[in-house]
């Protein structure tokens, strides 16, 4: 979601596009590992050491095999399954509750981080301006500009109406646990909203309405306002 000034500026201006500049989204690169932004790890991070210690959550991704990501937190891109491994040992581990909050928290972080830092200021004002449903056309065209930052390897697609509906499909966070019959991808729903709140309408609320994990095609997350 950063501009193509600041994606020229390179590594440091813009850690979510540091990776192998692909040109476009989901692209192949050269790199056959698919990769994601950092936020979807370091987030995840500070919300498990606020919701349950950093002793806890470092032995969290311990057991994730990313103690590296914990000692290091990312500034680049990660692979995208280093996201899958995190969640698939904090749901072996967490309850639900715990699980969904930490989730949630990490996934409002990153839609601050976004609006701070990689949606540019001028087009914040006018999508403020403009009615829901355009604003809600035109933030979907940026983040599926981008959509590899959050999605990994996953297809990202939007319409924006009423309700508005925007489809992860093979993203990283379901794949951790396919079978589980609920949705997981809570994470996704919280930045979602996050953004549409700031952007689009005060009262968007965001809802996974059907996940991968439940046996559905695709992830799929509704905002109503
Ligand atoms: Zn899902």
């Amino acid at each position: 979601m950063c501009d193509a000034k600041t994606r020229a500026a390179g590594a440091a201006a813009c850690p979510d596009c540091a990776a192998p500049d692909s040109g476009g989204a989901g692209e192949p690169t050269g790199d056959t590992v698919p990769r994601i932004g950092p936020n979807s790890i370091f987030r995840m991070g500070d919300a498990l050491r606020a919701q349950i210690g950093a002793e806890a959550a470092a032995r969290l991704f311990a057991a994730a095999g990313l103690t590296h990501h914990w000692e290091h937190p990312p500034e680049s891109m990660v692979p995208a399954a280093d996201v899958t491994a995190l969640h698939k040992a904090l749901r072996a581990h967490l309850d639900t509750p715990t699980m969904v909050a930490v989730s949630r928290r990490a996934g409002e972080a990153t839609g601050d981080y976004l609006l701070a830092r990689r949606i540019p200021k001028p087009a914040q004002v006018v999508l403020k301006m403009l009615p829901p449903v355009p604003a809600a056309r035109i933030l979907i065209q940026a983040m599926g500009k981008h959509a590899w930052t959050f999605a990994g390897a996953g297809r990202f697609e939007g319409e924006a109406g009423r309700p508005t509906r925007l489809v992860i499909e093979g993203g990283p966070i379901q794949a951790a646990m396919p079978e589980a019959g609920y949705p997981l991808c809570d994470y996704y729903t919280a930045t979602f909203e996050r953004l549409f709140r700031v952007l689009v309408a005060r009262r968007a609320t965001a809802r996974e309405v059907a996940c991968q994990a439940a046996g559905a095609r695709a992830c799929t997350f509704e905002i109503t306002w």
